[in-house]
């Protein structure tokens, strides 16, 4: 039995004029042929998975190679077909393959292609024949196309959010793809298309809500052993579930001074607040600043903001030195979104070279990181743009979180594992960043009519 593996990531935020190229890539995660990372991770969990179990269980894993980049603007048509090509010329020297898995990210636009994830699979489908058995593991911030779920005999979705479970979901998948190739399993998926745009802080399947793509939404997939008339009845009773919740599924939100007001109500703290719209995780510069701004300008102490991406002020920090005290510019350069730039004077606490924080056990690096202090406000300037994940973001920098009675991160919910753990309470905010969670603000023009929030009257229905 042999079986191919490759990976391609990009959550692509439409709405953002930020190409994504191919150096993006190869900046945050690039494997050639036959390497897999020394643990398992979002990108490559099922990769590494089947590596890990071809050795106990007497099978060939051609491993090809694997890609993903920090979420962003669409990739451009160049670096999405350069990398596509790659992994398909290396499944074509690998053929003959009874299996494929593939790690993607699932909502990956490209310029050019709605669908990247559905095109890569409709090719290696093409070069690897009908009985080829083809599994892929998604993130549930992914567009569940109907061409990808015709084309893949299984699709497995993380099912927490923080994504937690990608190394349980890649064994779940590869398991199967064995046993389908094997001849005891027989899997049939069933699609139920909710018709909503949403975004939950909890463990269901979500769609991104920032792609403009015409399958864009929430979509309930079933997979069941050889079962489709249960699978079809059970994806429409969830979905009808969902879409029941749908009105009260998010968590209410502040602004950016009702959440200053609320965290400081607060007897103890620290009080985390999320700054969701400006979520690096969601395709966000990270570089907004109107957080930053507005604690200055009230005066509080003991507030810790982070990250924020800027390259060129973490450059200057490492160039005055720890412990330098000088006017200084950071923030607010990217997009509109990003608000003006902070002017401050402020006092380099501590530079750290390739800096990471830690999420679910495993290294993200940031970048060279600097700690920077403007009175009673902390500040992270990261290099290498990245939402707020573990709470050594801030202690890797000399910041302790314990001891700060308001923490603001940019992130919509991956920093809850973690942080949840020393909060006294977690707020959620909307600030003037580019990713509202109102979705009716943003200039929607390609996504299917009708669908929730944009329309009142939808039309749910399974889709396969
Ligand atoms: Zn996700």
């Amino acid at each position: 039995m042999r079986i191919f593996t490759a990976a391609l990531g990009l959550e692509a935020n439409t709405f953002l004029p930020l190409p994504t190229a191919y150096q993006a890539f190869v900046e945050k995660l690039y494997l050639p042929p036959g390497q897999q990372q020394a643990r398992p991770s979002h990108q490559t969990a099922a990769c590494w998975v089947a590596a890990e179990r071809a050795k106990r269980d007497h099978f060939d894993v051609i491993a090809g190679p694997c890609y993903a980049a920090q979420p962003g603007g669409a990739a451009t048509r160049a670096a999405y077909e350069r990398m596509r090509d790659d992994i398909l010329g290396e499944l074509k020297s690998a053929l003959p393959v009874d299996g494929i898995v593939f790690n993607l990210h699932g909502a990956m636009v490209a310029h050019g292609y709605d669908d990247c994830e559905g095109d890569l699979i409709e090719h290696a489908r093409a070069l690897a024949g009908e009985r080829c058995v083809i599994g892929v593991e998604l993130d549930p911030h992914c567009n569940l196309t109907e061409k990808r779920c015709r084309l893949a005999d299984v699709i497995v979705l993380f099912k927490e959010y923080p994504h937690t479970d990608f190394t349980e979901r890649g064994e779940e998948l590869v398991d199967i793809v064995v046993k389908t190739i094997r001849g005891s399993l027989k899997p049939k998926m069933s699609l139920y298309d909710c018709r909503l745009i949403a975004s939950f802080p909890t463990t269901i399947g979500h769609g991104f809500p920032y792609g403009d793509v015409p399958e864009s939404g929430a979509r309930v997939l079933v997979v069941t052993d050889d079962a489709k008339a249960h699978g079809d009845r059970l994806a429409s009773e969830i979905g009808r579930e969902l879409i029941a919740l749908r009105e009260r599924a998010a968590p209410p939100f502040h602004d950016v001074d009702g959440a200053i007001d609320a965290a400081l109500k607060e007897p103890r703290g620290p009080v985390v607040i999320a700054d969701t719209a400006d979520n690096a995780g969601g395709g966000a510069p990270s570089d907004n600043t109107t957080f930053v701004n507005r604690l200055i300008a009230r005066g509080v102490e003991g507030a810790a903001v982070a990250p924020i991406w800027d390259p060129v002020a973490v450059r200057f920090a490492f160039e005055a030195g720890e412990g330098a005290k000088l006017p200084f510019r950071f923030g607010g350069k990217t997009a509109k979104a990003s608000g003006p730039p902070v002017d401050a004077d402020a006092e380099v606490l501590r530079c750290v070279k390739d800096a990471h924080q830690t999420f679910a056990g495993a290294a993200v690096p940031i970048g060279d990181a600097a700690a920077i202090r403007m009175g009673g406000v902390e500040a992270v300037l990261i290099s290498n743009r990245a939402q707020a994940m573990g709470v050594d973001l801030f202690s890797n920098v000399g910041i302790d979180p314990t001891r700060r009675r308001i923490l603001v991160v940019k992130s919509n919910q991956h920093f809850y594992a973690a942080f949840s753990q020393i909060a006294s309470k977690v707020l959620y905010a909307e600030a003037d960043g580019p990713l509202p969670r109102d979705y009716r603000k943003l200039p929607w023009r390609r996504v299917q009519r009708p669908i929730w929030p944009l329309d009142a009257e939808t039309h749910p229905r399974l889709v396969l």
